[in-house]
C-alpha cells in the first residue's frame, strides 16, 4: 500500500506542514504502507527543504526506513517503510486460547462448561450429571460477551434416525 501527501494546499504554513507530515507517517505505520509519496510542488525548493529537515529529525527518522528523492524536476520525495517489527510481533488472532462459557444443562440445570474456538459456535456436549445431550449455541451477545443457550441435543446424537417427529 502506498500513501500520498500533497503539500500544495498548505505550503505556506510551516506548522501545518509538520502536522501533515507527522500524521501521514502515523497513517503509514498504522496501515503498514510501504511508501509515502510527498509532493512539495514544482519549484518550491524551500518547502522541500522544510520537508527534508522534518524527516531528518532523529525522532522522525526512527519511524521510517529511508528517503528516496525523485530524479525528475517535480521535487517528489518517497519515504519508504519497513514493518518487520510489527510483522514479527504476536498477533491476536491466529492461535487464540480456547474460551470457556458456562451454561445450565437443559435437563438437570447442572452447570456445563462449554469450550469454543470462535463465535458463533454450536457444540453438542453430554451433561456429566444426568447424561443428557445438550446442543449449545454460543453467540456474541450485545454486551460483547459470549452468550450460551442450551437445547436438547438428541437429534444431533441420533443424526440419521428421523424417528421422532417434532411437534
Ligand atoms: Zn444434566
Amino acid at each position: 500500500m502506498k500513501l500520498k501527501l500533497d503539500l500544495h494546499p498548505i505550503f505556506k504554513d510551516g506548522a501545518q506542514i509538520e502536522a501533515a507530515l507527522s500524521s501521514i507517517i502515523d497513517e503509514a505505520i498504522e496501515k503498514r504502507a510501504t511508501e509515502v509519496e510527498i509532493i512539495p510542488g514544482k519549484g518550491s525548493g524551500a518547502l522541500k527543504k522544510t520537508v527534508l529537515r522534518f524527516l531528518d529529525r532523529p525522532d522522525v527518522k526512527a519511524r521510517y526506513h529511508r528517503i528516496e528523492k525523485d530524479s525528475d524536476n517535480f521535487g517528489r520525495l518517497f519515504v519508504h517503510f519497513r514493518h518487520e517489527r510489527m510483522a514479527s510481533a504476536p498477533s491476536a488472532s491466529p492461535s487464540r486460547a480456547r474460551q470457556i462459557v458456562p451454561v445450565a444443562c437443559v435437563c438437570c440445570q447442572a452447570s456445563l462448561r462449554i469450550p469454543y474456538d470462535e463465535l458463533p459456535a454450536e457444540i453438542v456436549v453430554e451433561c456429566a450429571s444426568c447424561g443428557s445431550p445438550n446442543r449449545v449455541v454460543v453467540t456474541l451477545g450485545r454486551s460483547g460477551l459470549p452468550q450460551a443457550r442450551a437445547d436438547w441435543g438428541y437429534d444431533a446424537v441420533d443424526a440419521g434416525s428421523q424417528s421422532i417427529p417434532e411437534l
